[in-house]
Formats: structure tokens, C-alpha cells, sequence
């Protein structure tokens, strides 16, 4: 069977408006039609590699040949220009956050009901591979029950120096990183009912947004999560830690440096203190390597360009969306609650 080409445009040609255009360069029956963007300097960028640069975005909607529009651009605008996308015949893959707020996210909602266009939300930290890899590990009981989810993310050069740091255009830690660690956990769940949330913010380089947060997530199954994003951490801690009753998983990195240490049947009778300082410890003696085993993690490949393969078989009626707007609407509201509880310093209740 011949394969359907589609054609892409791209509003909002920066750092990741870039990385789609090379990731799309090597995905088959997808090409980029062309972008637009009000710097100068991106359009240049563009042109000196040969790729169209419309003079306006009405030039780009009005283009017959684009099938998707690419919403990269700051997030506070990601509603009116994909509103006026899917106006306008297109459909839309936005950039996530997908907004600011629940209330303009069900507005996009209604206008690709209204247009019948297909509008998703490019959440592609759902193929990473240290977060598959700890969903697989959850899924499949192999730390027995679990009963904590550590999930970070470190750096300790702040906000990058630009929109990030603005309210007004959604900047903030919580809209940025937040968005992908809340909808892992909220994925990894499954159908487990999140009943209350806990969480603070940090200031530390930015008075305006959150430069970090926390968050405690308490579900309806006992499982505690605490998500955690930081940007004045000169180390890191490690990127996953799970804890079951019969064993503990980390990853330490990008890299997915970690292990599964578990319990290996034996009890340990003889246990030989640990002299401290100022102390003795039985309790938290260091394991016998006779009782624990060690194991390596059960890595789960993944390939992102499945993301844009997804997309185009939506819209020629062949799959079913993997990224669902009632997943990413719930994601958002659980960002409003965190502000909420961030705010009132109050535990609060998800409905
Ligand atoms: P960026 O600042 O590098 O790029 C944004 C671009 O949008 C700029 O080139 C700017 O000139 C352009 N722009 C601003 N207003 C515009 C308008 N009215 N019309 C057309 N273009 C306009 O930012 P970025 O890092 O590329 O982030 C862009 C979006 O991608 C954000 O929503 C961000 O959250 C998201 N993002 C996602 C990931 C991910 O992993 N999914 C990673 C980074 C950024």
C-alpha cells in the first residue's frame, strides 16, 4: 500500500521548534512544509538551511499543502495560534505545557471539536526510557508492594535567562518540567485515584515563577509519590528511587546508571552492628551480600519519532491518539492544585 505523505508547518522556530525539524528529517511520509517566526534571527536560521520561512502566520495557515501546524512557540501563546490553526483547517500538535490553565485548555478542546480537527500535545517525556523502564519495574510488582515513588529533576543554573522566567508567558518550573514528571506519575498510576496533594515552591533565583517545586502525591493504593524539580542543585540527586517492600530500584541519571537491590530470601539473624562516631546501629547496618541481590535494571527501548508515526495514523483514521486530551487536561489541573497547595500551604484534596 502507498504510503500518505504529510506535510508539517512550524510556528515558533527556536531550541525545540529546531529539534522537530531534525527529528521530523528522519521520520518517513512526514516533511517540514516550512516555518514561521517573529525573529529575525530564526528566519535567517532557517533560510541558511534551506528551509521556507513564511512572511506571516496567516501565510502558513493559508498554505494548502500543511496537514499539522507545530505550536513552538512561548507557552502563554500556544492557545491563540493553535485556536486559529485548527480555524483555519489545520490540525495541531502543541508544544506542552499545552497552556496555562484548564479553563483556555478546554477552549482548545472545543475548537477541534468545532473543526473536527485532530489536536494533541507533543508530551514526549512518555518515551523516556528511564521513566519506562520504572513504570515497568511498578507494573510488574518486582519490588514487591510498592509504597514510594522518588521522581526529580536537577540543575543548578537556574531558569534559563528568557520567557521562562515571566508569568504572563507561563514560565516557572511547575509549567516546564512539572508538566512531564506529573503526567509519568499520573500514567504510571493508572486507574489508582490521586486523593491528595502537598506541595511548595522554591525562590531562590526568581521572585516572579517558581525556580522549583515539590510535590507529595498520595494515592487512593497507599502509594506516596514525591515529584521533585530543583534548578539550584550543584548535585543532583538521583533522577528515579522506589521503594517496595521487598526491594528498592534506582536510576541514577540520564544515562540510566542504576539497579534493583532486593531481598534474597535469606533472614539475617547475626546482624553486626555498625560503630558510628558517636553510636551503635543495628537497624541500619549495611546488608550481608548473602542476603541481598542485586540486579540490573530491565531497560525498556524506546523510538520518539513513534510520537509523529502516531499522530499521522490519527489522522488518517488508523490509531487511536496515544497522547489523550482528558489525560493532559487532568495533568493540568493537578498543576493548579499545586500552586493551590504551594499557596496556601494546605494539603489538598484532587477531585
Ligand atoms: P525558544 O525561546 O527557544 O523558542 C520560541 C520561539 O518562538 C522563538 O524563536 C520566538 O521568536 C518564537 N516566537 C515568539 N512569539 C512568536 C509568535 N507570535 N509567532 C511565531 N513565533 C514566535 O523556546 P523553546 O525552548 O524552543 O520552547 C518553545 C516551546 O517548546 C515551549 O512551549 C516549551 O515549553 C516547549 N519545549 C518543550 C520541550 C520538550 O521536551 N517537549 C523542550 C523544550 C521546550
Amino acid at each position: 500500500m502507498e504510503q500518505q505523505n504529510f506535510m508539517l508547518g512550524i510556528v515558533g522556530f527556536g531550541g525545540m521548534g529546531n529539534w522537530h525539524r531534525e527529528l521530523i528529517d528522519s521520520i518517513d511520509g512526514l516533511k517540514v512544509a516550512g516555518i514561521y517566526d517573529i525573529k529575525e534571527s530564526r528566519i535567517n536560521y532557517a533560510k541558511e538551511n534551506g528551509i521556507k520561512a513564511y512572511e506571516s502566520l496567516e501565510e502558513l495557515l493559508s498554505d494548502d499543502r500543511i496537514d499539522i501546524v507545530l505550536v513552538s512557540t512561548p507557552n502563554d501563546l500556544h492557545k491563540p495560534i493553535a485556536i486559529k490553526a485548527m480555524k483555519a483547517g489545520k490540525n495541531v500538535v502543541s508544544e506542552k505545557p499545552v497552556t496555562l490553565n484548564s479553563k483556555d485548555l478546554q477552549e482548545m478542546i472545543d475548537a477541534s471539536e468545532e473543526t473536527g480537527m485532530f489536536f494533541t500535545v507533543h508530551q514526549n517525556r512518555r518515551w523516556d526510557e528511564d521513566f519506562l523502564t520504572m513504570k515497568k519495574i511498578y507494573e510488574e510488582h518486582r519490588l514487591g508492594e510498592v509504597f514510594r515513588i522518588e521522581s526529580r529533576v536537577h540543575g543548578s543554573r537556574g531558569i534559563p535567562g528568557d520567557w521562562r522566567q515571566e508569568k504572563e508567558h507561563g514560565g516557572g518550573m511547575v509549567l516546564d518540567w512539572g508538566v512531564h514528571l506529573l503526567d509519568q506519575i499520573l500514567l504510571m498510576m493508572g486507574d489508582t485515584k490521586l486523593n491528595t496533594v502537598y506541595a511548595t515552591e522554591t525562590h531562590i533565583t526568581n521572585q516572579l515563577v517558581d525556580d522549583g517545586f515539590t510535590a507529595e502525591l498520595r494515592f487512593e493504593n497507599g502509594v506516596e509519590v514525591l515529584v521533585e524539580v530543583g534548578t539550584s542543585n550543584f548535585i543532583n540527586l538521583p533522577r528515579w528511587y522506589m521503594l517496595g517492600n521487598n526491594g528498592t530500584a534506582i536510576i541514577e541519571d540520564w544515562e540510566l546508571n542504576g539497579k534493583i537491590v532486593s531481598a534474597a530470601g535469606k533472614n539475617e539473624t547475626d546482624v553486626i552492628p555498625v560503630r558510628t562516631a558517636a553510636g551503635l546501629t543495628k537497624t541500619m547496618a549495611p546488608r550481608r551480600e548473602d542476603t541481598i541481590k542485586i540486579q540490573e535494571l530491565p531497560i525498556v527501548k524506546s523510538d520518539i519519532r513513534d510520537f509523529y508515526r502516531n499522530v499521522m495514523k490519527v489522522i488518517g483514521e488508523k490509531e487511536e491518539p496515544k497522547i489523550k486530551l482528558p489525560e493532559v487536561k487532568r495533568v493540568m489541573k493537578l498543576m493548579e492544585v499545586i500552586f493551590e497547595s504551594a499557596e496556601s500551604h494546605t494539603v489538598v484534596r484532587f477531585e
